[in-house]
């Protein structure tokens, strides 16, 4: 398709587009009187208008029912999370039994190490991508000094080459052969938070499989984003945030996927809780851990209801849509974006380098060579939440859900006018 610099062109597009609904489904901040032009929902989604029904009914029942809420709620307490597993399997390619939605991500890639990192004097090295999100980076430090092993010689980082701003699918595959039978586990972010690559999942996780090393996903950029096919893939573990292109709100409860050859066992390491005992014995009270068949045995706690009711309302959203169209959607709307960030470049005389590679999903990680800070605020002040990184990258994340092509094209004016101005 060719595309054109027009609002008129931008809002036949809109007119055509079969999500376009969907923005009513949301609230939007507003600036100067209007909706903003959302770019941030790969850090925090924008609040679904359902959310409210789901949170105050949680609300009501224990208004009304208090403990009994447990067992007697319209959607029962002890059994909540339990309604995500089926919708969440169909977001990250997994059945339901694979799925468990319980604490935060940081908290569960750390309970997920206790089962999946167990490093012995041959095998105990953990590859991961170079510059990781820093709290994966201090999860994976902390947990290699709690086993008496130095980060230094433990974790291997793939580099990116030279002069390049993505990874290469091929450094990856061959540093997993090289450090070979060394490694005890994979752990990469399926999609990277900073340049908004999409990595090749499917391949990666074969190549660490292939050496014998457990491959997981920090999938915190990746779901709700891109397609996901944990199972077929065969990756042994994956987590992530459930607050930025799931919509679930501001630290809200996280989702994990365990493949379904760990299930059921009871000699794996994990740390356990009551809520990973079966529930048929589990009041009983009895000192014996009896696993929950599903991912649910690496559950500790009661879940907190208040805070996976609101995943529930969004997950509601996406079942009812599919990956798929989101991503048929995210294709063009991202497309257009990087068009019309061309084309302004092109009009201002600027130098725009977008970093994200042909992989990618909802985001575009912009380096505006020349400019600072002074545009970022222009922006912000002009209605743009964007999100800045020194020291001159802006990521740019239009959500199918709730971002419009008129979005984008007005986006491209506002940011003329800025550079301009300066
Ligand atoms: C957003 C993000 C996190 C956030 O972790 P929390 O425990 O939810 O605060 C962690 N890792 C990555 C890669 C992220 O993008």
């Amino acid at each position: 398709m060719t595309f054109q610099n027009s609002l008129e062109f931008a809002k036949q597009l809109d007119a055509e587009d079969k999500l376009s609904k969907y923005r009513q489904e949301f609230h939007y901040p507003q600036v100067n009187g209007k909706d903003v032009i959302y770019f941030t929902g790969n850090s925090l989604g924008l609040q679904p208008k359902r959310t409210k029904k789901f949170v105050d009914d949680v609300m009501k029942d224990w208004r009304e029912l208090a403990v009994e809420g447990h067992f007697y709620a319209d959607k029962p307490w002890w059994d909540y999370h339990e309604r995500l597993a089926t919708g969440l399997g169909r977001v990250v390619g997994a059945s339901a039994m694979e799925i468990s939605v319980m604490n935060t991500l940081t908290v569960n890639l750390h309970l997920l190490m206790v089962s999946f990192y167990r490093p012995n004097n041959k095998r105990f090295k953990i590859l991961c991508e170079e510059k990781a999100f820093p709290s994966d980076q201090y999860m994976l430090q902390s947990q290699v000094r709690f086993h008496g092993l130095d980060p230094n010689e433990t974790i291997v980082e793939v580099k990116k080459r030279e002069g390049e701003h993505y990874w290469r699918t091929e450094d990856i595959v061959d540093k997993i052969k090289e450090v070979g039978d060394e490694l005890a586990l994979v752990l990469l972010g399926g999609v990277n938070y900073y340049n908004g690559q999409v990595l090749d999942m499917k391949t990666i996780t074969s190549a660490g499989k292939s050496v014998g090393a457990f491959v997981g996903w920090d999938l915190a950029h990746a779901v709700g984003n891109v397609e996901l096919k944990l199972h077929d893939w065969g990756a042994d573990f994956a987590a992530w945030c459930s607050y930025k292109y799931m919509n679930s709100g501001p630290g809200n409860a996280s989702g994990i996927f365990v493949n379904e050859r760990h299930l059921n066992k009871k000699d794996i390491p994990r740390f356990e809780g009551w809520w990973g005992t079966k529930k048929e014995t589990r009041f009983l009270m009895q000192p014996e851990f009896d696993p929950i068949e599903t991912a649910d045995a690496w559950q500790l706690s009661n879940p907190p209801i208040l805070s996976v009711a609101p995943y529930l309302a969004s997950l509601e959203l996406f079942d009812e849509v599919g990956m798929n169209a989101l991503i048929e959607k995210q294709r063009k709307i991202v497309a257009y974006l990087e068009f019309i960030l061309k084309e302004i470049d092109k009009e201002v005389e600027s130098s725009f380098e977008i970093i994200t590679p042909s992989e990618r999903g909802c985001q575009l990680s912009v380096l505006l060579h020349g400019e600072g800070r002074a545009l970022f605020d222009y922006l912000m002040k002009n209605g743009v939440i964007t999100d800045w990184r020194e020291p001159n990258v802006i990521r740019l994340a239009p959500v199918p859900f709730y971002s419009s092509y008129s979005d984008m094209y007005n986006f491209g004016q506002i940011l003329k006018q800025g550079i301009l101005q300066r």
